[in-house]
This record gives C-alpha cells, sequence and structure tokens, in this order.
C-alpha cells in the first residue's frame, strides 16, 4: 500500500483495549473514566481478520497497544495466533510495564508469556525514577512494579527492550540523565517523547512542553556531544544518537518541533473499536467494524483499507492547534 505522498505502509498499530490500571496526566485525565462497552470492541477474532487482510496489501509489522493491552483478557492467546498470519514478521508490543511481572502461571512471568507467544519487541514508558513523581503523573503506586516488570522483560529475553519517556518541563527534566544511567546500566534502548496534544487542552501548554532538541542539548552538556546514527531505524519516527564513548543508543521523537517527522510515516493504526486511522494527529478516521460486521468479504476489506490510505495526510496537524477528537487512551498510542 502507498499513499499520494509517497508513504508506503507496512506498519499497523493494533490498539486492543482502551482501557488501563493507570491514569498518565497527559493521556487520560482523571476525569475520563468511561469505557467502552464490550459490544463496542472488536473481538480478538475481528482483529485478526483485519490484521490477515493488512498482512496481505504488504503490513509485515504490527504493535499491539492501548489503553494497557495487558489488561484484556486472554491477551496471550491473542499474540499467540499473530506469528502464523502470513507476511507478519515483526511484532511489537507496548506496555506501561505494570504487568509484566505478574506470574499467569506457576514460574511464568506474563513477560515470559508474550516472549514465547512470538512478541519480539517489547516498549515499556518510564518517565521517572522517582516513586513519588511516578504516582503523580500516573495516579497509581506502580513504580516497584514497572522496574520488576522491566527486570522480567530483561530475563524472558525479547530482542529489543525500549523505554519511553514522555518530556515534561517541571516535572522529569531531572530525571533525563538517571534514566540513561538506568538504561546504560541495563542495555536498554532510550527513548524521549515530545509531548503531543492528544489529551485535553491544558495537558500540554508552554510552561510544562520540552522539545527534543532542548533535552538533547542539556544531555549533551552532561555527555558530550551525541553521535548521530543515521543507520539505525526501528519501525517508527525515532532518530537516534550514540552516547559518546558508550555502546549506549538514545533516541529522539519530536513529532511537535521536527518537521520532517511525517515524511519516513509507513503506519496505519486500528483502534479498539474498529476505526482505522492513517495519521494519530489527524481527525480522519474510518470505521472499519461495520463492514466488517455487516459480513463484508476480504476483497472489500481490501478495498476498505486502500481508500484509507488514499486518504492519509501528507503531515500530521499538531502544529496547527489541532485538539483530536478523542484521548490518547481511546486511540491507541
Ligand atoms: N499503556 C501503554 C503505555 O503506556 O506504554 C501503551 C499505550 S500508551 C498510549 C503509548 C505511548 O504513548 C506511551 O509511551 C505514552 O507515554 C505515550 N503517550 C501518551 N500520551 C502522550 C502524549 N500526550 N504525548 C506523547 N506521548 C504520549
Ligand atoms: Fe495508560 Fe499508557 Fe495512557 Fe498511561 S500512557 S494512561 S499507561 S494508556
Amino acid at each position: 500500500m502507498q499513499d499520494h505522498y509517497g508513504h508506503r505502509i507496512s506498519y499497523l498499530r493494533v490498539s486492543i483495549t482502551d482501557r488501563c490500571n493507570e491514569r498518565c496526566t497527559y493521556c487520560m485525565p482523571q476525569e475520563l473514566q468511561e469505557w467502552l462497552p464490550r459490544h463496542e470492541i472488536l473481538s480478538y477474532e475481528e482483529m485478526l481478520r483485519l490484521i490477515r487482510v493488512a498482512a496481505q496489501l504488504g503490513v509485515s509489522k504490527l504493535r499491539i497497544t492501548g489503553g494497557e493491552p495487558l489488561t484484556r483478557r486472554n491477551v496471550i492467546d491473542f499474540v499467540r495466533r499473530l506469528p502464523d498470519i502470513d507476511g507478519i514478521r515483526s511484532i511489537g508490543l507496548s506496555t506501561n510495564g505494570t504487568l509484566l511481572v505478574r506470574e499467569i502461571t506457576p514460574g511464568q512471568t506474563m513477560a515470559q508469556a508474550l516472549n514465547e507467544a512470538g512478541v519480539q519487541s517489547i516498549n515499556v514508558s518510564l518517565d521517572t525514577l522517582d516513586p513519588t513523581v511516578y504516582s503523580q503523573i500516573t495516579g497509581r503506586d506502580f513504580h516497584g512494579q514497572v522496574l520488576g516488570g522491566i527486570d522480567a522483560a530483561i530475563d524472558a529475553g525479547f530482542d529489543q527492550i525500549k523505554l519511553n519517556t514522555v518530556l515534561m518541563r517541571g516535572c522529569n527534566e531531572d530525571q533525563l540523565l538517571p534514566l540513561i544511567e538506568f538504561a546504560a546500566a541495563r542495555n536498554l534502548v532510550l527513548r524521549f517523547i515530545e509531548m503531543m496534544p492528544v489529551s485535553t487542552r491544558e495537558v500540554l501548554n508552554e510552561s510544562n512542553f520540552m522539545s527534543v532538541l532542548e533535552a538533547k542539548r542539556f544531555i549533551e552538556s552532561a555527555y558530550g556531544s551525541l553521535i548521530p546514527e543515521r543507520e539505525f531505524r526501528t519501525n517508527g519516527p525515532a532518530t537516534y544518537y550514540q552516547v559518546p564513548g558508550r555502546a549506549q543508543r538514545i533516541g529522539f521523537i519530536g513529532a511537535m518541533t521536527n518537521l520532517h517527522f511525517c515524511e519516513s510515516c509507513n503506519k496505519l493504526r486500528l483502534t479498539c473499536d474498529g476505526k482505522l486511522r492513517p495519521c494519530l494527529g489527524s481527525y480522519l478516521e474510518f470505521d472499519i467494524m461495520r463492514p466488517l460486521r455487516a459480513g463484508a468479504n476480504d476483497q472489500q476489506l481490501k478495498q476498505f483499507f486502500l481508500d484509507v490510505v488514499e486518504r492519509k495526510p501528507r503531515e500530521h496537524e499538531f502544529r496547527n492547534n489541532y485538539q483530536p477528537n478523542r484521548k490518547m487512551i481511546a486511540i491507541g498510542g
């Protein structure tokens, strides 16, 4: 699948739930407590069918996300079926890390079960090493569990583990260097993410926004000039650097300030309530659940995907005061 602007679509992010066991300020404001009713959520069978159709159109990489994907029941049984889909070569999962350490069968953690089910790469959100600040950001006391979850992921032997940190001035700017040391000690890739206006308007303002350039300068004042790693790319839009004198790699995701951010976009999103979104930072979304439940055949679903890709915008609209019609948690990060 290729759009008007030459974006080749090979990557599908699938949000399997709008529910979460945390309440991150930038993602889901406190007042949003209402979850979608069950019948408005795609079943696993429905998701698998749509993924099969997408794979026939050239999607080879999947990322399972949410909400918090590990809060959905039987997630392991779902994930286990993904590697059997023809054409799918890469399976990743994004999580807040709180449930990775949980034993789901005697002696087996959720992290191990995911790895054995075929997940190759896992992204864990970690904005701070300070448990008090962690609770302020997430509204929950799960910091210890997340650190345990990261250890469980390391023990499980994933091909790649990345830590994701949302930059928040006045909140976690003092954590950038400790987080770099934390990641270095565990040989993990750490990425700093600019806050995006994907929640209520108050979430992002001039006083709490921190650009990736500022973060990079601050890091360079401590470690020296970061060395660009142009050859290294993951599936997403991060730019990567090596910390001088170390084998450590860190990344920056600057959706708000990097004017080239959308040039290499290869993504589509499927929300848990069956909407295809060609871009996170655009109002556009298309209801594929309706034709799916109305009995559309594979050819018709394929055409639906192609029509959505046809409408993929050149770039996101975050910089034009775009306010989404949905919270991040309902879109799937
Ligand atoms: N619950 C999982 C987690 O927290 O990693 C997966 C879903 S979450 C929506 C995916 C990613 O989006 C997380 O790394 C989170 O930090 C990020 N995110 C959420 N709201 C954001 C915002 N307003 N700006 C930038 N990143 C955001
Ligand atoms: Fe939940 Fe992840 Fe959103 Fe935090 S960022 S509220 S953990 S979905």
